[in-house]
């Protein structure tokens, strides 16, 4: 069956014609000109014009890194923005779905909620990997999206990409793989195959390994067909000039990123041998992120006795199939040395 993508597009956004602002209909080009067509204050202080409502640079340098066109990019205000417009350029209120895999990033289901979408969850299996005979079971013909986080939010691995390719082969809805921990992995990336899945969406974010958490900017790599459902939807200036211009910046420039995610990864792997010392830690899963999730006799016991002595980590217990689990984020060489000592005294 050949993939549809336009069965795929709610009804009214069909319909749509994005919002044209000012700068939309007026592209400078870099002449001078006088702009006095978006009612902006004249007065020059770096951010009285409005932003790139295309941010055009940006996407341009990002297409170069990752050998895409422009035209295969959505930019967002955080991933959680992209996220949410591919709900609502596809989703249905009170009569589609959508397949999550838990444990996995809350925000799927956050989602899923405030959009009035049904969230089919499908446990992965007990190895953490994806139970795909169960997922493609549970499809339906108003399914319309399936999540994937690999490497996945709080498990670490990625999933297998044997599994990943059955489901874009036998499934004509979209999938996005949400790729927010790739850089801390030698798995390849999804984007390398976005010319081979017209149904395959990649999503990734400038919050973790660029360091940019409090920026707010999340990318999303598709085909140059689902890029123009989802561009018209968008709010028309989502990412604001300061983050353009610091997001710029970075990626003239990424040897300190690419330092920090080196020393991450040494860090890493030097934390996962000595946390095999510790006799309250009963099981260390793989990981392929910058954190490491950990089975323990008692999580909300040592939860306790950690923040106790000055260290936050996060306990995951809550979740399906992390009964007595905590998630220890990578930090700076110092805050790590912290850890190990706080938790070699309990
Ligand atoms: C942290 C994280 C994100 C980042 O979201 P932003 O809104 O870009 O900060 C996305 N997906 C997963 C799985 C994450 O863990």
């Amino acid at each position: 069956m050949k993939f549809d993508l336009y069965r795929l597009v709610r009804e009214n956004v069909r319909e749509l014609k994005p919002y044209s602002s000012a700068r939309d209909e007026y592209t400078s080009d870099g002449s001078k000109m006088v702009f006095i067509d978006a009612n902006e204050s004249p007065y020059s202080n770096g951010i009285n014009r409005y932003p790139d409502p295309q941010q055009r640079q940006l996407k341009t340098l990002l297409a170069k890194r990752f050998s895409l066109s422009p035209a295969n990019i959505l930019l967002g205000n955080g991933s959680d923005e992209v996220l949410d417009l591919i709900f609502r350029a596809f989703c249905e209120p009170h009569r589609d779905n959508i397949i999550t895999m838990p444990p996995t990033y809350g925000m799927y289901k956050v989602l899923a909620g405030i959009n009035a979408i049904e969230n089919r969850e499908i446990l992965l299996a007990e190895s953490f990997e994806l139970d795909v005979d169960k997922i493609l079971e549970s499809i339906n013909s108003n399914t319309k999206v399936i999540f994937l986080c690999s490497p996945n939010n709080p498990t670490g691995n990625s999933f297998s990409v044997t599994h990943i390719e059955y489901l874009l082969n036998n499934f004509q809805g979209l999938i996005v793989v949400d790729e927010a921990y790739i850089d801390f992995t030698t798995q390849s990336s999804w984007l390398n195959k976005l010319g081979r899945f017209p149904n395959l969406i990649v999503t990734r974010t400038f919050s973790k390994a660029y360091g940019m958490a409090g920026l707010r900017l999340g990318v999303c790599y598709a085909s140059e067909d689902i890029i123009a459902i989802l561009n018209r939807i968008k709010p028309p200036y989502n990412v604001n000039e300061l983050t353009q211009q610091k997001a710029l910046q970075m990626l003239q420039n990424t040897a300190l990123v690419e330092e920090q995610i080196t020393e991450i990864l040494v860090e890493r792997d030097r934390i996962v041998g000595q946390l095999a010392e510790i006799y309250y830690i009963k099981k260390i899963y793989p990981t392929d992120a910058n954190f490491i999730l950990v089975k323990v006799d008692d999580a909300d016991k040592r939860y306790q006795e950690i923040l106790e002595l000055g260290v936050v980590v996060r306990n995951r217990s809550t979740q399906p199939l992390c009964y007595n689990t905590l998630r220890f984020t990578i930090g700076t060489p110092e805050e790590n040395k912290t850890l190990l000592k706080v938790l070699n005294s309990l």
